[in-house]
C-alpha cells in the first residue's frame, strides 16, 4: 500500500489510543510514554536505548524488563514492530492509516538506518503462504527485512 506517511505525532498518539480501545488493549501512560520517545527518535532503537531515553526524558527508572514488556504490549497491539536482524524497534508507519494492517516489508537502509516500512500486496502473501502451506509448515508471524541505500542517501553520492 502506497500513501504518504503520516507524520503528525499527535494524531499519531490518538490513533494508537483509538486502536488499543478498540481492541480492548490498555494504553496506560507509560505504553504512551514508550511510543511517544520512540516517534520523538524517529530511528530504530534498541531495548537498552529507549530505557536510557526515558531517564533522560521523563526522569523516571524503568527497567529493561518493563522495557521490554512494554515492546512486547506495543507489537501486540501493531503499534511497533521489531527488527530481527538487528533486535531494534520502530513505530509501525500505518497507525494512521484506515486500510488493513499489511504484512509489513521494512527496507532498511545501511547507511542513515532509517527503515521505511511498506505493506506487502494481499497477492504476493497468498503465494508465499500457499508455498509455505505446501510444506505443512504453520506460519505465526511475518515480515520481511531488506537492506539497502534509500533514496536520500543515493542522492548524496
Ligand atoms: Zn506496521
Ligand atoms: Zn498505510
Ligand atoms: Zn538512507
Amino acid at each position: 500500500m502506497k500513501h504518504t506517511l503520516n507524520k503528525n505525532k499527535q494524531e499519531i498518539l490518538q490513533a494508537a489510543q483509538k486502536q488499543c480501545l478498540k481492541h480492548d488493549l490498555r494504553f496506560t501512560s507509560k505504553r504512551s510514554n514508550v511510543l511517544q520517545l520512540m516517534l520523538h527518535e524517529n530511528k530504530p532503537l534498541s531495548a537498552y536505548d529507549i530505557m536510557a531515553d526515558y531517564k533522560t526524558q521523563y526522569n523516571q527508572s524503568i527497567s529493561a524488563v518493563s522495557v521490554y514488556r512494554m515492546l512486547d504490549f506495543l507489537i501486540h497491539a501493531q503499534l511497533v514492530h521489531k527488527l530481527a536482524s538487528s533486535s531494534q524497534y520502530i513505530v509501525c508507519s500505518h497507525i494512521t492509516c484506515h486500510h488493513a494492517h499489511e504484512t509489513p516489508q521494512l527496507l532498511i537502509c545501511d547507511t542513515c538506518h532509517q527503515v521505511e516500512e511498506i505493506g506487502i500486496g494481499t497477492l504476493l502473501t497468498s503465494e508465499l503462504e500457499a508455498n509455505i502451506a505446501a510444506t505443512g509448515f504453520k506460519l505465526q508471524h511475518q515480515q520481511l527485512e531488506l537492506h539497502g541505500v534509500c533514496s536520500s542517501c543515493q542522492k548524496l553520492h
